[in-house]
């Protein structure tokens, strides 16, 4: 009875995988938003290096990781993969439940696996400084830790209720020698728009991702770069996957059962893909894949599959996914992260198509998952993770009715010690559940743009 699995470090996978290439049929094609037309790596090199782009638009089922990347992720990689005995005690359950743990990179989520590759491939074009947005200040302080190792300069736009609320994660980025405005700023044409019309905005990610592309696109030592949503992201997250699954094989054991949680779809992309094209592949046909996501938040469960724009200026390509429309501004009272409006085009096209499934549940709930999950394995984890320990949890509690052995497998994106205080709102019983009412979505995906 192990506790936890490790990989020697020449173990660490060389390549990443990409889905792409075993899609029963090719992603639709993201749109210029000026002319509807597809877009073509000429519009994206104002923003990105050519590298990324043909990672983005790649079919090619693996692509080589560069040894120079490997290496500074060898700083907390393979990351462990541990069977989480005492929570399995706790639930009475006979499922084997097992989390793969992302919390031991430096700044403590799997954010940091795509940061790494998305700062080199800026240095080795001759790019100097990225622009970026974040929420929480998990992205921002995983690209300052990325570009700090480069040698580069970092600005990042922060939500600014998250600026305001999460002073930690901002510190964290000032060690790593960033820049931190909260967003909406009046530093932008976007931000400023957006103060105009609500001077006490309290900022959200398609605000803040305005601002970080109009910076990049206006200066030409500066580049953008996104955490999560693009296939590059995802691919560069399959790392995760990966290991879980050869790591598993060395517990004689594979998952019925696949959990992440869903905020733009990266880390819940990088832990179920490669088990998702064991899927679509017909390796293992039956594999239980799922998305967990805020009732907040509802974009997989509630929202719309659309092309819609990744930002609130409609200046990022129209991608299609499912969106609660790009000017959907999640409510201030939601502590549990995962607020992004659209969702990874490669996971919405593999919930429309049935390989993956999503499920939403209420912040209260998502908060006892993970205090359960303190008390049993000890680890205070993201309230973003928080969501895929609810789901976990009620999986195990099925298995406990059906008397079923499923090996359920989730990822554990990250830890919460920056979240204290989303945690003492929970346990001063001041959080309140909320569901995103349906006249306000049905009003923001009133204005997607028309296409076609
Ligand atoms: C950012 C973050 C998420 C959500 O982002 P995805 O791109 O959906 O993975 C989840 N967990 C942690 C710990 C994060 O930092």
């Amino acid at each position: 009875m192990r506790t936890k699995i490790l990989l020697d470090e020449a173990e660490m996978p060389k390549q990443w995988y990409n889905i792409q290439a075993d899609l029963p049929t090719p992603l639709d094609p993201p749109l210029h938003p000026a002319t509807g037309k597809p877009v073509g790596p000429d519009d994206l090199r104002p923003i990105f290096p050519m590298e990324l782009i043909r990672q983005e638009m790649s079919q090619d089922r693996f692509i080589p990781i560069p040894e120079e990347v490997r290496e500074i992720l060898q700083i907390w990689r393979p990351s462990p993969l541990y069977r989480a005995h005492r929570l399995e005690k706790h639930l009475k359950t006979p499922a084997k439940i097992y989390y793969k743990w992302e919390g031991v990179s430096p700044p403590g989520s799997h954010k940091p696996n795509t940061a790494v590759p998305q700062a080199y491939f800026n240095m080795k074009e001759g790019v100097e400084r990225i622009a970026t947005e974040t929420g929480a200040g998990q992205w921002g302080s995983s690209l300052a830790f990325a570009t700090a190792l480069f040698g580069m300069e970092c600005r990042v736009y922060m939500v600014k209720v998250s600026y305001e609320q999460k002073p930690g994660r901002r510190s964290l980025m000032r060690a790593y020698n960033a820049e931190c405005f909260p967003s909406p700023s009046t530093m932008t044409s976007a931000g400023r728009a957006v103060l105009e019309k609500d001077p006490d905005s309290p900022g959200s990610l398609g605000i803040a991702i305005s601002e970080a592309v109009e910076e990049a696109a206006s200066r030409s030592d500066t580049n953008y770069s996104l955490g999560s949503v693009l296939n590059h992201v995802c691919l560069h997250q399959s790392i995760i996957g990966q290991e879980a699954r050869a790591q598993l094989a060395m517990d004689d054991t594979y998952p019925d059962v696949v959990i992440g949680c869903a905020g733009g779809g990266s880390n819940f992309a990088g832990t179920a893909f490669p088990f998702a094209g064991d899927k679509l592949t017909g390796k293992h046909p039956d594999i239980d894949i799922i998305a967990v996501e805020p009732t907040a938040c509802p974009t997989l469960t509630r929202g719309l599959y659309a092309y819609d724009f990744g930002d609130i200026a409609g200046l990022t390509p129209l991608m299609r996914m499912f969106t609660l429309g790009h000017d959907f501004v999640p409510p201030a009272i939601h502590a549990g992260g995962l607020r992004y409006h659209g969702m990874a085009p490669l996971v919405s096209k593999l919930v429309k198509e049935g390989t993956i499934r999503a499920e939403a549940y209420h912040q209260n709930e998502v908060f006892e998952a993970a205090r359960t999950f303190a008390m049993t394995e000890g680890l205070l984890v993201a309230p973003e993770t928080a969501h895929a320990v609810k789901a976990t949890i009620d999986e195990a509690l099925k298995c406990r009715k059906t008397g079923e052995e499923k090996t359920i497998l989730f990822n554990n994106s990250g830890h919460g010690y920056f979240d204290l205080s989303s945690y003492d709102a929970f346990h001063d019983g001041k959080l309140i559940d909320y569901a995103y009412p349906a006249d306000l979505i049905e009003e923001s995906l009133r204005n997607l743009p028309k296409v076609g």
